[in-house]
């Protein structure tokens, strides 16, 4: 099955990544559904991530809310897996024009790929509620305060991240649409395809071969013209040594 994505990938040029948490289980940062993943861990305080992560709860309980953020969502140890690595590679050698991604931790990039779409924003990116400076990820972790403040106004600090209730940026949604509609190949790996309007991306692509790689089964299975279930930076870096493309 590797074998059959390594030619895939050696054979084409217009190939985008779509991708999700899954992507970064192997640096070390939990997804949301998998087995020690962040709903298990939040079963134990009784509010699924999503109440958390949601506008409404930053907005009424800023201190739980950076509590669970901080402790959960950044990872500042974390490095790229075999996934961002074989991605990043494939966008040197022409292959790949673009990484969508539903993760906020900053590994593509990290990795080297540069023409990356961050649908759910950035930990990195940070800004005031008010006047909207900008503070980098240090603000955050540095800030004396439970809940980090704008040194210019005093208004709170909040992660450029689209929590839930929160709409995606549209221009960054009108160029995930166009570059899945250019693609002749879309890669689509590490996500539940649960979460919208994200998951609804796929519904743009008009290629060829559409890959999903997952570890588990995902509502867009039976869309697949390759359905490969296993570790997404196993199977990439299989697939880029089985056709020499390292
Ligand atoms: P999800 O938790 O709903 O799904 C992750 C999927 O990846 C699961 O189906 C799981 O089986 C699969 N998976 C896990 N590890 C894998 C691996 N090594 N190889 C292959 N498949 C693997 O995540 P989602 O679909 O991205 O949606 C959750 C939302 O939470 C998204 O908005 C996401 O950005 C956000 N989130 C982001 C991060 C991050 O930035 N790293 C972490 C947690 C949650």
């Amino acid at each position: 099955m590797e074998n059959k994505l390594g030619e895939l990938l050696r054979q084409s040029t217009d190939i985008v990544f779509f991708g999700g948490a899954g992507t970064s289980t192997e640096s070390g940062i939990p997804d949301f559904r998998s087995e020690g993943g962040l709903y298990r861990i939040s079963e134990k305080q009784q509010l699924p991530p999503e109440t958390i992560l949601s506008h409404s709860f930053f907005m009424r309980y800023p201190e739980h809310f950076y509590t669970f953020y901080k402790s959960h969502m950044i990872h500042l140890e974390a490095k790229p897996g075999a996934a961002h690595l074989a991605l990043s590679s494939l966008e040197s050698q022409g292959k790949l024009n673009t990484v969508i991604t539903q993760n906020i931790d900053g590994l593509h990039q990290m990795a080297g790929s540069r023409n990356v779409l961050e649908l759910h924003g950035s930990i990195h990116r940070n800004s005031c509620m008010k006047c909207h400076a900008s503070y980098p990820l240090q603000a955050i972790l540095e800030s004396s305060e439970k809940v980090p403040r704008c040194d210019i106004c005093g208004e709170v600090i909040k992660p450029d991240v689209i929590l839930y209730e929160e709409s995606l940026d549209p221009n960054i949604i009108e160029l995930s649409v166009r570059a899945v509609e250019r693609a002749s190949v879309l890669i689509v790996g590490g996500t539940s395809l649960t979460v919208n309007p994200a998951a609804s991306l796929i519904n743009y692509f008009r290629g060829d071969k559409l890959v999903l790689i997952n570890k588990t089964p995902t509502p867009y299975d039976s869309y697949a013209d390759l359905l490969l279930c296993g570790s997404i930076g196993e199977i990439l870096s299989a697939a880029m040594i089985s056709d020499a493309l390292k």
